[in-house]
């Protein structure tokens, strides 16, 4: 018995665009400025993948931010983060910071190591209004705290926020209600995949290893690698098959339906309130 009985189709494939961020990291903006209203309340998600260490050694050094939550997630390799509010952690492979930067707080990302593969993701989810200038905060989530749930057709899902198959995830956010899943399917081709989702959340996938088919109805659409499949907002849920070993994340969240100002690592309301960023910054009041 199925849970999603009216399912999702795709409203666009995007390819992201290749990038350089940092102090000079390789990393591939799947989600882009653009699509900032229509993915709202996420505002930005990067990709990064290289057994290169030229594309990643040089980091991320110390940089502000303001007004919204970075959500970093590793596959493979370990960077190191320090930051304003005394913080410091090791993420590693499987693990999540997440890091709420409120009223500001300035950080630093760097790689602890000189060789082997840097894969991962960062994303960025937006703040209300009302929350914008609090508390900084950060949690380190070591790959071991990140519940998991196996379907019955053999698929792991990692729940990193919201829920999955009866499995409350990580994190958990009342104003966004984010759901972040790391789904890996099985080593045989054709396992089916069924997430339920409000139809108001906005909600995307994107592939990293394999490929796999959103299917709608009697329909299904491919999803090659290293695209994202932006979701209609409809129906209940989303229903994905996969090739052998394909994993991809699925993100959704409530939007919050505000205006949307962003100068750099600033993502405020309005004009005037990223000028106050700037100032503040200025005048190290972040750290
Ligand atoms: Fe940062």
């Amino acid at each position: 018995m199925s849970a999603v009985t009216h399912s999702r189709g795709i409203e666009r494939l995007v390819k992201g665009q290749d990038t350089q961020d940092g102090a000079g990291v390789r990393l591939t903006r799947v989600l882009t400025h653009d699509l900032q209203t229509r993915l709202d309340p996420f505002l930005m998600l990067d990709a990064f993948g290289s057994d290169k260490p030229d594309d990643y050694i040089a980091g991320f050094p110390n940089h502000p931010h303001r007004g919204f939550e970075t959500v970093t997630y590793m596959i493979a390799g370990r960077m190191r983060h320090k930051d304003s509010a005394g913080n410091e952690g090791l993420l590693q492979n499987g693990g999540v910071q997440w890091m709420t930067a409120g009223r500001g707080l300035t950080h630093s990302e760097m790689p602890e190591q000189e060789e082997g593969a840097m894969e991962g993701f960062q994303l960025w989810l937006n703040l209300p209004a009302k929350n914008k200038l609090c508390e900084p905060g950060y949690r380190d989530i070591q790959s071991q705290d990140i519940p998991e749930v196996v379907t019955a057709d053999g698929v792991l899902v990692r729940v990193i926020a919201g829920e999955s198959h009866g499995t409350r995830g990580a994190v958990q956010r009342d104003h966004t209600k984010p759901i972040f899943l790391d789904v890996q399917f099985p080593n045989t081709p054709n396992a089916m995949f069924e997430q339920t989702l409000p139809n108001t959340h906005n909600a995307f996938v994107y592939v990293y290893r394999g490929s796999l088919e959103v299917v709608h109805g009697e329909n299904a659409t491919t999803v090659p690698i290293q695209r994202m499949a932006v979701l209609r907002n409809e129906g209940n849920g989303v229903v994905l098959r996969a090739k052998a070993n394909t994993r991809a994340i699925l993100i959704a969240g409530q939007p919050l339906k505000e205006p949307i100002a962003q100068h750099g690592p600033f993502v405020m309301n309005t004009r005037e309130e990223l000028i106050q960023a700037v100032d503040d910054f200025r005048a190290g009041l972040m750290g």
